[in-house]
């Protein structure tokens, strides 16, 4: 076996990997803590992937902290971090593209980032080549991805097993994110009314309500109240397919996406 955990699994030890485009925050430390406390070895790789951004997306913009984020990982005592260049990922001649298809890209955030999705399996399943682990940690914050990268490991029988992890938010709920850095002090203080709203929608299905329309509508007058904020979408969905929920009982996903001060946000709940 080749790959930069070959030396490890070689010996016999399992090696949890953690892709992340950097900026790091606790939401991150929690998937590196977790494939620590599971396997004796985890390889963390940092790589803003032009693949998966739009032409119109904040590629340019997205933070890039490396310096902060090495400090970070060697006090969490993981044993390689990756950081390849563009040069590495995608030499010239680089001619594979994986494309997405079906029921896991017809909603939430795919038809708003045409591509997206596609750039992201690319760069994953190239990722889990260069490493070679056992288990992936991904994070339940990108609900979607997480479901499309375990089909797509399933689909490539890639023997690599994926491990979903909770969503870390912060003291007033506002779930982690690399881009929360960009707001402007109003806009901080205005976010965590999503995952305010996402609760108050969940507090419905716990008293018995199962009407989509009705959930969703309660979510999305909460956030229509900020004026700041632009809801791109709320969808309630199946965990696992991603197919359009009817019905919303407990176990249905609610997430959505939106705008304030020009950073896009996403959240979701598990109802
Ligand atoms: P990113 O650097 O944004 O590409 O994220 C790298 C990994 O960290 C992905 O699997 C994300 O889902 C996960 N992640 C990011 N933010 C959070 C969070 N607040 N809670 C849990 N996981 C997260």
């Amino acid at each position: 076996m080749q790959g930069l955990a070959a030396q490890w699994r070689k010996a016999g030890k399992s090696v949890g990997f953690v892709p992340t485009m950097g900026a790091l925050h606790r939401g991150h430390l929690e998937l590196v803590r977790r494939s620590r406390r599971e396997n004796p070895v985890t390889v963390v790789s940092i790589y803003v992937n032009p693949l998966q951004f739009g032409p119109k997306e904040d590629f340019s913009q997205y933070p890039r902290t490396l310096k902060e984020d090495l400090s970070f990982l060697k006090k969490e005592k993981v044993q390689a971090v990756f950081t390849p260049s563009d040069k590495d990922m995608y030499p010239q001649g680089f001619c594979v593209q994986l494309e997405v298809t079906g029921s896991l890209v017809r909603g939430l955030c795919a038809p708003y980032r045409p591509g997206h999705f596609n750039g992201v399996a690319t760069v994953v399943v190239k990722l889990l080549g260069a490493v070679q682990p056992t288990k992936l940690y991904l994070g339940q914050k990108d609900a979607q991805q997480a479901a499309i990268l375990g089909q797509v490991l399933r689909d490539l029988n890639l023997g690599v097993q994926t491990v979903v992890c909770p969503i870390v938010r912060e003291a007033d709920g506002l779930a982690m994110s690399s881009r929360n850095r960009r707001l402007t002090p109003e806009g901080r203080r205005i976010a965590p009314t999503l995952y305010r709203a996402l609760k108050a929608g969940k507090r419905l299905v716990d008293f018995g309500e199962t009407k989509e329309e009705k959930v969703l509508a309660e979510i999305g007058k909460i956030i229509r109240e900020e004026r700041k904020i632009r809801l791109q979408y709320l969808e309630a969905v199946d965990p696992v397919t991603l197919q359009p929920a009817s019905r919303i009982k407990p176990g249905t996903l609610v997430a959505l996406a939106a705008y304030l001060d020009n950073v896009r946000l996403i959240d979701n709940i598990v109802v």
